[in-house]
């Protein structure tokens, strides 16, 4: 079974390669010749999910999924959301996020947040959404240089380690990405699907 993954992040389709059976080969963007960017114009981030998860099912012609993430923060009405690669600015830095999150939550006492996943499966000519989240709080201070984007300041709840002092593996099964690809995955065992591209 051969599914495109509509990313070329390598953290992320790593976290879904490890959740994935061994039986559903993934393919990158650049497997399938896709080198250009896919601009995330959406509002929200259900709709920048099933924007790529289209772009490449309508350009390329592949069964695709596709997903997009972001974290948000209770003390900031649920920002940066959609925007969360790029809440310091256009040159989408993990450092300058975290530092303004931390800087926004500066002597703030209500530290609740959440990650969120959404992901847009086009399969056979129908499309499937599948929403994960993970609830936690924004520490005081970056902690551990493991995985990427907001990792050393977010602890999930019921765990004494930020996502960046975990190990991968344990990330990748409570983590919003791995609970909507866990989603992904019974969806299609149980439909049996069999893709083809
Ligand atoms: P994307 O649109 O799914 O690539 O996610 C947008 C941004 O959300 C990323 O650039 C990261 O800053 C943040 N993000 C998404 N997932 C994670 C995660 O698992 N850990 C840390 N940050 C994440």
């Amino acid at each position: 079974m051969q599914l495109v993954f509509a990313s070329n992040n390598t953290n992320k389709i790593n976290e879904i390669k490890l959740l994935l059976p061994s039986s559903i080969t993934i393919l990158s963007l650049h497997d399938i010749g896709c080198f250009e960017e896919i601009d995330e114009t959406a509002t929200t981030i259900e709709g920048n999910a099933i924007l790529k998860a289209n772009y490449v099912t309508q350009k390329y012609g592949y069964n695709c999924f596709a997903d997009d993430s972001g974290i948000e923060v209770d003390f900031l009405n649920g920002k940066p959301g959609v925007h969360s690669a790029r809440f310091a600015g256009e040159h989408r830095n993990d450092a300058d996020n975290i530092t303004k999150i931390l800087d926004e939550l500066q002597n703030q006492a209500n530290r609740n947040a959440n990650f969120k996943t959404v992901i847009c499966l086009n399969l056979n000519g129908t499309q499937t959404l599948f929403t994960g989240k993970i609830q936690g709080t924004i520490t005081t201070q970056i902690k551990g240089n493991q995985g990427f984007g907001y990792d050393p300041i977010f602890m999930p709840n019921g765990h004494n380690t930020t996502f960046g002092e975990m190990n991968k593996l344990l990330k990748t099964q409570i983590s919003h990405r791995g609970i909507a690809t866990k989603q992904l995955i019974a969806f299609l065992d149980l439909n049996n699907n069999k893709p083809t591209p």
